[in-house]
């Protein structure tokens, strides 16, 4: 646009009158908002409603249609909403599709309708969540969800948390903690051991050096026959650094592995640490929602006694991605480590009647992310919740229990929650090579989602059941896609 050059004889200023209608233009009317609405609703309700004859995954085809995306470029005028809803429908096929059941790759994520709507009215809101003094029912609404989950956890009232944006940050934030509750300054970094195993999530060893620990020794604790931290290895495996001078100070646990769901004996571990004074920190990033089942919490014992958890509800909880959490057992650590004194802020400090997330994150501005979660908690309550975890606990023994009937498959032991790792070792033949040509086979029919892994140098598929859109139906193709593979090879 041309700036209208200013009036010397009448208003100096008559141009921002032109400003203002061409920038009017960001400000829809109700007409407007309600037809772009009825668009955005159409499309959704028309992905959804395909989504269960749709593939999960599909491989990219020549030409990739998500190149379409590059055809659209940021104009001046813009694009119709239709137009531009077009597009991204075409793009958006091939790779993997999240919100399908039969995605049973990775850890699926979720996707609950309720969360989308808590998104809209978030951002059309846009509420300060960051500072209770800006937002204070938007931080109450974080912090009750907080303390829902230091509840769940088993924690005490001393501890508090975070709502990051997923499972990696709130690693991060956890691995920062524990860094400033052990006083680690530059000249410690390289006596500082952080013990962990081959199992622990890569997004641990990202945090670690984000965290400036990259120079800290990191030790690869051994695994037990069924793929969990080995403590007795780990209690030498500290006495011979603390011999060597060395100081042992952090051990990343899990509770659900992500490849084999495997959780690491928490009670001992936390025994051990304890004595030991190093700082546990658990990654329940996939695993940690599985409390809410009754029965369950058994397998979890000790968790309550980690100094940190970190738990992602766009895993467990269903949620569409973009949301972790983390959880510290002391929350003043938490504190300590992220808290901040500002001058422009001193209002806020004054004002604090609950505790403002920024204090506790490496944050400050930052959607207001609890909606999404609260939001259906609140309209489904918990039993479905429970129900869904349970369904997919059963649908992974279910699968473990039929995928063996067929001629060739191994299974590795029962799910310890709900992945199934299974390879094909075909008699006489290679089971790394005959897994991959499984694992092809599959990715090329694509209508369930499996991926492969490698464990201790052997090559698994992993049947991992976490969508609340999995059931039983989806499971079954799945094996029937197994079968049929193998039959052909
Ligand atoms: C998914 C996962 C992570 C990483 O979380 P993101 O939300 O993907 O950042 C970390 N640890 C475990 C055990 C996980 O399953």
């Amino acid at each position: 646009m041309r700036l209208p050059s200013r009036s010397t004889t009448s208003d100096s200023w008559a141009h921002l009158a032109h400003l203002e209608d061409e920038a009017r233009a960001l400000e829809p009317g109700p007409n407007e908002r309600a037809g772009w609405t009825e668009a955005v609703v159409a499309h959704a309700e028309r992905f959804l409603a395909e989504l269960d004859d749709a593939p999960t995954f599909v491989s990219t085809p020549q030409p990739d249609p998500s190149l379409e995306v590059n055809a659209l470029p940021f104009t001046e005028e813009g694009t119709a909403l239709q137009a531009v809803l077009d597009v991204l429908r075409r793009a958006d096929r091939p790779g993997i599709n999240p919100a399908s059941g039969g995605h049973l790759g990775y850890i699926p994520g979720g996707g609950l309708f309720p969360s989308a709507l808590a998104d809209f009215l978030a951002d059309i809101e846009n509420r300060y969540s960051g500072i209770a003094y800006a937002g204070p029912s938007a931080t109450r609404i974080e912090n009750r969800l907080i303390r829902w989950m230091c509840d769940l956890v088993g924690y005490s009232g001393e501890a508090w948390g975070d709502l990051t944006s997923g499972g990696s940050i709130a690693n991060l934030s956890a691995v920062v903690a524990a860094r400033e509750a052990a006083a680690l300054r530059g000249a410690d970094l390289e006596r500082a051991v952080i013990y962990r195993t081959t199992q622990t999530h890569h997004c641990v060893e990202k945090a670690l050096r984000i965290a400036g620990l990259g120079q800290a020794p990191r030790r690869s604790v051994p695994l037990d026959q069924r793929w969990r931290m080995d403590v007795r290895a780990l209690t030498r495996m500290i006495h011979e650094d603390r011999a060597r001078g060395l100081r042992p100070f952090l051990v990343v646990a899990s509770a659900g592995t992500t490849d084999t769901g495997a959780i690491d004996p928490l009670a001992d571990l936390a025994t051990l640490a304890e004595r030991e004074a190093l700082w546990l920190h658990v990654d329940a990033a996939y695993g940690g929602f599985f409390l809410l089942v009754d029965g369950l919490r058994e397998r979890f014992a000790g968790l309550e006694r980690a100094d940190s958890i970190v738990l992602d509800p766009h895993k467990g909880l269903f949620l569409p991605y973009g949301s972790g959490a983390l959880v510290v057992r002391q929350g003043r650590t938490l504190r300590e480590a992220f808290a901040y004194e500002a001058a422009y802020m001193r209002d806020a400090e004054e004002a604090e009647a609950e505790p403002s997330p920024a204090q506790y994150s490496p944050e400050l501005t930052r959607p207001f992310r609890g909606l999404r979660m609260w939001l259906p908690l609140q309209v489904f309550g918990l039993a479905p919740f429970r129900a869904a975890l349970a369904e997919k606990l059963a649908l992974a023994r279910y699968f473990h229990d039929r995928v063996q009937e067929i001629p060739g498959i191994e299974v590795a032991g029962p799910p310890a929650l709900s992945v199934c790792c299974f390879r094909h070792a075909p008699e006489g033949g290679d089971a790394d090579e005959a897994t991959r040509r499984l694992t092809r086979a599959l990715h090329a029919d694509g209508r369930v989602f499996f991926s492969s892994t490698i464990i201790d140098g052997d090559v698994w598929l992993r049947c991992a059941v976490l969508s609340f859109r999995t059931h039983r139906r989806h499971l079954d193709l799945g094996l029937e896609m197994i079968r049929r593979s193998i039959a052909s090879s």
